[in-house]
């Protein structure tokens, strides 16, 4: 049986473009996908890389945060997932894939943009776990924008907010929680090197994001904390098709890499991991870039 260990060619791996044209509203919902993507429900593999640790994954109801919340699981984990009320579909079932590992799971349903909200995600966490050792700040906002005369001051603000200021609130909540040997992940993008035309806004926090962490890892280490961003390129994910990329764009999504394809997240999850558990003990203030060729510079 071929499975994601199987030697095989990996442009072939995952669903290649062109897409069905598949435009939802904001936030998307990823059980709403066609082809759902492939999260790691069934596919990934734990090997107990995380036993008993206690993990916050903002966004983690789909996409790259599910991936690394059933991932994290999978190896051993508490997680919590923060994500919006509306997603409370997509939300229970990794909920049930976490429980069903015999993990704890919390449900944080909840705007992040607000700042009284993402600082309290993270005391919840602590409450429910009785700890923090691994915070994953992966929630993003992404609304495609043609021209900069159509980027409002309304969007720029709801941009900033979800990408960088709820990246500070809830990772100033949560220094003070986290031990030595505790790791912060952040989600930026290929677009902090390589910005596309149509994603003034989202490419800006995206390079913010980059800065923050570097930033931050140099201030962390100093506790034995690390600090580390992963830099996706494309991912198939409800980002994108809820007005992330134009619908015309979603339905050729990832062709333009080197491999052909966009990356299912359940490919992302295994660098969350090893940045988060204890193998990745000399990696930090670092990026990883995960872009089906492209690369970062
Ligand atoms: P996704 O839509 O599945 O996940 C993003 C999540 O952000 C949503 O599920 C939602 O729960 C959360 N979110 C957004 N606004 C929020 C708010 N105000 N309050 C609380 N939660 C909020 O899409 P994804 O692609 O998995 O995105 C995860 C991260 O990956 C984002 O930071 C995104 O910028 C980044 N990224 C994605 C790609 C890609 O191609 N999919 C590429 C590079 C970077
Ligand atoms: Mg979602």
């Amino acid at each position: 049986m071929t499975n994601r260990f199987t030697l095989q060619d990996p442009r072939k791996q995952y669903p290649q473009p062109p897409f069905p044209r598949q435009p939802q509203p904001v936030p998307g919902i990823a059980s709403k996908m066609d082809p759902v993507p492939d999260h790691g429900e069934t596919s990934y593999v734990g090997s107990g890389r995380l036993n008993g640790r206690r993990a916050l994954i903002t966004g983690g109801d789909s996409g790259i945060g599910r991936a690394a919340a059933i991932a994290f699981a999978r190896e051993g984990a508490d997680v919590a997932i923060s994500y919006l009320a509306s997603e409370e579909a997509d939300a229970r079932e990794v909920i049930a894939i976490i429980e069903a590992e015999g993990r704890k799971a919390l449900a944080l349903p909840g705007d992040i943009t607000e700042e009284a909200w993402a600082r309290e995600i993270v005391e919840r966490t602590v409450q429910a776990f009785g700890g923090l050792d691994i915070l994953v700040v992966n929630a993003g906002r992404q609304q495609n924008r043609e021209d900069i005369s159509k980027v409002t001051s309304d969007d720029f603000d709801k941009t900033m907010k979800t990408n960088l200021y709820a990246l500070h609130w809830i990772a100033q909540a949560a220094v003070p929680h986290l031990p030595a040997g505790a790791s912060v992940i952040t989600t930026a993008s290929v677009q902090a090197y390589e910005p596309s035309a149509i994603l003034l806004d989202y490419a800006t926090t995206k390079a913010g994001i980059v800065a923050y962490t570097k930033a931050l890892a140099k201030q962390l280490i100093e506790k034995g904390i690390r600090a580390n961003v992963v830099a996706p390129g494309p991912f198939w994910t409800a980002l994108q098709s809820s007005g992330g990329q134009p619908p015309e764009k979603v339905q050729q999504f990832g062709a333009e890499s080197q491999i052909g394809r966009p990356g299912q997240p359940v490919e992302i999850a295994p660098v969350y991991v090893l940045l988060a558990s204890q193998e990745g003990s000399y990696i930090t203030g670092e990026v990883y870039g995960v872009t089906g060729g492209a690369g970062i510079a």
